[in-house]
């Protein structure tokens, strides 16, 4: 009998709901063709303490959808997840704001969801637990006995030592993660820093990415995350036919389309975008009137720490250059915060003629990988990214920007916008080929096999270590007979 995969994510979806964040989509890739049970928060807040996870059963996958208590929410979720964690691992240690109350909410919602998931492993399941919400999964799963191979996978960047180290009582999250067997990261930077991270603790190196530390060997690993590929491709074509793309094409007048997809965070380096069209438009008089940026950006976490301000900003930013450039007959920049269907995104990608993705610090982007999934391969639109989007070891036909450096974004934007047809093909099919080679069923197997593996040579170890101690003990049993 195959083994059953137990994800453990903060967000759940359950069957039939609209949720298609990256993460939903790499979860449901994981799923796919193996037996499983999905673990994670349902969405919902209650007043008193949360009642019994819901279960629901389905054909190959059963869901277990918890509950938060508001308290949890206001310190788990909003505080030191996304307060505390979010800004620091993508080196945002000015943002930060930690309270021990919050940091006692996430361990304490970390024992929760060890607790509930406990309550469903069999002994040969596979545990893969997602993101910095649940750091600690392991320890309290190990703690509570369990002995499963269990990995994580860190979707968002990890920085070097020295940031993690202000992490007020760093040992209890980012430490905790040496708990688990597979600790897998988006880029070999990432991975790196969490080594350093570990030799600093006193781990001992034991070979290429594993290391020894309070009696366990925890691996670590590159696992850069995908799209489903071919799939969005397909989508992409299609969907560029529907009547919403053609009244978009229609609305352009012939202009050229600048795009940007976002959620609404300091961490995606929208203002700092927003200045460097600013500068485009001052630099480049005979580009004005001739092209619409089109900024799609659905609002997030709007109770979380930092995001208020900062939509402030990027609004106000907005009509500042709206105001400034534009005409009667054109609006420089259109902003939009709602939320579009990824069949949708899929058309919008597809008659963008570049598209403006660079962000501070990003653990992928997986909007870039869309992006280029999405072009006509006979006239492919241009992708603009930043060197701080792990997307950027992947996607070197981009043009790499640095998003601190307002003028050279603002070049990126000209050059973007005048490359010759040959040249975007050129770049376009070697990115396009990286996509489809490292897709999302990819990862999954791939992560899923190291998993296997540094399980196997733990066991392996294990027994090895039992037969010396035995061996051991003959020896002093035979040596006190012989004295
Ligand atoms: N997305 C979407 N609808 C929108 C905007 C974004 O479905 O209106 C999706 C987008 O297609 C991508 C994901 O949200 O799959 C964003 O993932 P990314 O890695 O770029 O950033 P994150 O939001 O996870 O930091």
């Amino acid at each position: 009998m195959v083994a059953r995969l137990v994800i453990v994510s903060n967000r759940i979806a359950l069957p039939g709901s609209r949720q298609a964040g990256g993460l939903v989509v790499a979860v449901k890739a994981a799923l796919r063709g193996r037996p499983g049970v999905w673990c994670g928060w349902s969405g919902r807040v209650t007043e008193g303490d949360p009642i019994a996870p819901e279960i629901i059963e389905g054909k190959k996958v059963s869901y277990v959808a918890l509950d938060l208590a508001s308290a949890d929410y206001q310190e788990y979720y909003n505080g030191f997840a996304n307060s505390v964690l979010w800004p620091i691992l993508h080196y945002r240690t000015d943002l930060a704001e930690y309270s021990r109350a919050d940091l006692s909410g996430y361990i304490r919602v970390n024992s929760y969801f060890a607790a509930q998931v406990s309550r469903v492993l069999a002994p040969d399941d596979v545990v893969w637990v997602h993101d910095y919400h649940l750091m600690r999964l392991a320890r309290e799963l190990r703690a509570g006995g369990r002995e499963n191979p269990i990995g994580f996978f860190l979707h968002i960047p990890c920085p070097p030592p020295d940031i993690l180290l202000a992490l007020p009582q760093h040992a209890e999250t980012i430490g905790a993660l040496a708990c688990f067997d597979l600790v897998g990261f988006q880029t070999d930077n990432d991975a790196a820093n969490f080594g350093k991270y570990l030799e600093l603790r006193g781990a001992a190196p034991r070979g290429a990415n594993v290391f020894e530390i309070d009696g366990r060997r925890v691996h670590i690993g590159t696992f850069p995350v995908g799209i489903a590929a071919n799939i969005y491709a397909r989508a992409a074509r299609t969907a560029a036919q529907s009547p919403f793309i053609r009244e978009l094409r229609d609305s352009l007048a012939g202009r050229k389309l600048l795009l940007g997809v976002d959620r609404l965070d300091y961490s995606k380096g929208i203002v700092h975008r927003m200045q460097a069209f600013d500068q485009f438009l001052d630099d480049a008089p005979d580009w004005r009137s001739k092209v619409t940026f089109l900024q799609i950006t659905p609002k997030s976490r709007e109770d979380a720490h930092g995001y208020k301000e900062m939509e402030a900003t990027v609004t106000g930013l907005i009509g500042q250059i709206n105001g400034r450039f534009g005409e009667a007959a054109w609006t420089p920049i259109r902003y939009v915060n709602r939320s579009h269907s990824r069949k949708t995104l899929a058309g919008v990608y597809r008659c963008a003629h570049a598209a403006l993705v660079t962000p501070l610090r990003d653990g992928m982007n997986l909007v870039a990988k869309e992006y280029v999934a999405a072009q006509d391969e006979a006239d492919p639109g241009v992708l603009v990214l930043s060197q701080f989007a792990g997307a950027a070891t992947q996607l070197q036909g981009a043009l790499i920007v640095n998003p601190h450096e307002r003028e050279g974004m603002a070049q990126a934007i000209r050059r973007a916008l005048e490359m010759p047809q040959d040249e975007r093909i050129a770049r376009h099919g070697g990115m396009l080929r990286s996509v489809i080679e490292h897709d999302i069923d990819r990862w999954a197997s791939d992560f899923l096999t190291r998993l296997s593996e540094a399980r196997q040579k733990w066991s392996l170890l294990g027994g090895l270590r039992q037969m010396l101690s035995g061996l051991g003990a003959e020896e002093r049993d035979s040596g006190k007979k012989t004295a």
